[in-house]
């Protein structure tokens, strides 16, 4: 959770700093002032650990009185920070297919671009991918990081066990077989149960997606219709800027094994089939976006928005995305329809996806099938810390919760009825709090 003061204090000084800034100091130390990936946040950590190896990161953690693992930096507010030192996991990645029992377990700081091409190359792949492929597996998976899908959980709930170092330096494993009482509570960890080094993912045989993007689907479609259209491809997104009473794109990513080669029809729900590329940003070049017009490709160049090699969304951003149980759907995007004419001033699109209910205690979709409002924002801080709150009253009625990586104000400790034991496990694994960081202690701990 961001107070606005603070807000506003991180993303000013960001602006200064942002050209000299980079994740990559050389080892434990001091080092240049670093932000994360949009710039919007300066870490204060300032000592930075980038281990080779497992046994470089328990010396890392028990060198340290203060520490938080740093995945690829793609949140938007404190959550990866610390007082005295992050451990960033990246170089840390390697890959171990197990084709018998159908998992991968990889370093935790892969990203899920290389790990795409890996596990397709060997003909496996995973149920769902984040609109982006360049962030961590780790930093995805602590987070509760979800794509879209009726039948999707979000990406943590593919995690089938996790290697991890506790306070005192000392490894440890827990899988969902042997340990079924706290499991569900070690995956989304915002950072604060330890350093993951393995994360253990549930695998299946690779398969083909198309993608088709509809233009003009209006809001009055959704209020009888948002089941249907949701589940109407595999995965789907529709994206908004407020105005018109209408979605401006529909994405539908439709797997070739279910139909999804089939030619599109001309109208969906009657908005209009795109006749050229379209970035989810209406006037951005669709250069970055995978391809759509519905050719065949693999599951990791359909189901991400945004190509690898190229800077998804829009670069100069914040986001904030708000998740309401799927039932009350339609009703919360009526509400913050309201508020139109003050969010699309300071907005690129807005995001509307579904995610699959879990058990996993600190994710957002925790036992509720989920739809997300997702914000993506100009980088104007002060527009957006007077913007949020707004939305957040407006959706509170529906027990809203907001992604734990993007900007937020809200309260977020009674909206998560295991979060007493998700205290007690990490009181066990780290009885001082070293992993504890301003927003963990903000969050979870006020
Ligand atoms: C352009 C853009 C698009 C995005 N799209 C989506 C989207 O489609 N869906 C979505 O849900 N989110 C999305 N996000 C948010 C993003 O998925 C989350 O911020 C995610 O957590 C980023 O992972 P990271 O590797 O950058 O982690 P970081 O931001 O570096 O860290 C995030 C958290 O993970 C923890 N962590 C990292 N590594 C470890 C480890 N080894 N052990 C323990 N904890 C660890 C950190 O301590 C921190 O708490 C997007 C962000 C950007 C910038």
């Amino acid at each position: 959770m961001i107070n606005k003061r603070e807000f506003l204090k991180g993303s000013a000084a960001m602006l200064a700093v942002a050209a000299t800034s980079r994740a990559g100091a050389a080892a434990a130390g001091k080092s240049a002032p670093r932000t994360n990936w949009s710039g919007n946040y300066r870490y204060h950590a300032p000592q930075l650990f980038e281990p080779s190896t497992v046994a470089e990161v328990q010396q890392a953690v028990r060198s340290a009185t203060n520490v938080h693992a740093l995945g690829s930096r793609h949140s938007f507010n404190g959550v990866a920070d610390s007082s005295v030192a992050q451990i960033s996991m990246l170089k840390i990645n390697d890959v171990q297919l197990d084709t018998q029992v159908h998992t991968v377990t990889v370093g935790a700081g892969i990203k899920y671009g290389d790990l795409a091409r890996q596990l397709d190359q060997r003909g496996y792949a995973v149920h769902n991918l984040a609109s982006l492929p360049h962030i961590s597996v780790a930093g995805a998976v602590s987070t509760a990081t979800h794509g879209s899908g009726m039948k999707n959980g979000n990406l943590s709930s593919a995690v089938t066990g996790i290697e991890f170092v506790a306070a005192d330096g000392s490894l440890h494993q827990l899988t969902r077989k042997d340990n079924p009482d706290v499991f569900p509570g070690a995956i989304v960890a915002l950072g604060a149960l330890g350093i993951m080094t393995k994360v253990t993912l549930k695998v299946e045989p690779s398969f083909q997606m198309t993608q088709v993007v509809y233009r003009n689907l209006s809001f009055s479609e959704l209020e009888h219709n948002l089941a249907a259209i949701m589940q109407s491809a595999y995965s789907v997104s529709l994206f908004t800027n407020w105005q018109d009473h209408r979605c401006n794109q529909v994405w539908l990513k439709r797997r070739v094994d279910q139909g999804g080669a089939e030619k599109p029809p001309a109208l969906f729900y009657n908005a209009t089939l795109a006749t050229r590329k379209m970035h989810p940003i209406d006037d951005h070049p669709a250069e970055a976006c995978t391809d759509q017009e519905n050719k065949i490709g693999p599951w990791y160049e359909r189901l991400p928005h945004f190509r690898m090699n190229f800077t998804p969304s829009s670069g100069e951003e914040i986001q904030s995305e708000f998740f309401v149980p799927f039932e009350h759907g339609y009703e919360a995007i009526m509400a913050v329809e309201t508020l139109r004419d003050q969010i699309t001033p300071h907005l690129y699109a807005s995001e509307f996806r579904t995610i699959a209910a879990d058990d996993l205690w600190l994710s957002m979709a925790y036992q509720r099938p989920s739809l997300a409002l997702h914000f993506t924002w100009k980088r104007e801080p002060e527009a957006v810390a007077k913007i949020v709150p707004q939305i957040e009253a407006k959706l509170a009625p529906f027990a809203v919760r907001p992604h734990w990586a993007k900007v937020f104000t809200m309260k977020t400790d009674p909206l998560y009825s295991r979060l007493n034991d998700f205290k007690a496990l990490a009181a066990k694994y780290d009885p001082q709090g070293k992993f504890r960081n301003d927003f963990v202690r903000k969050c979870l701990y006020e």
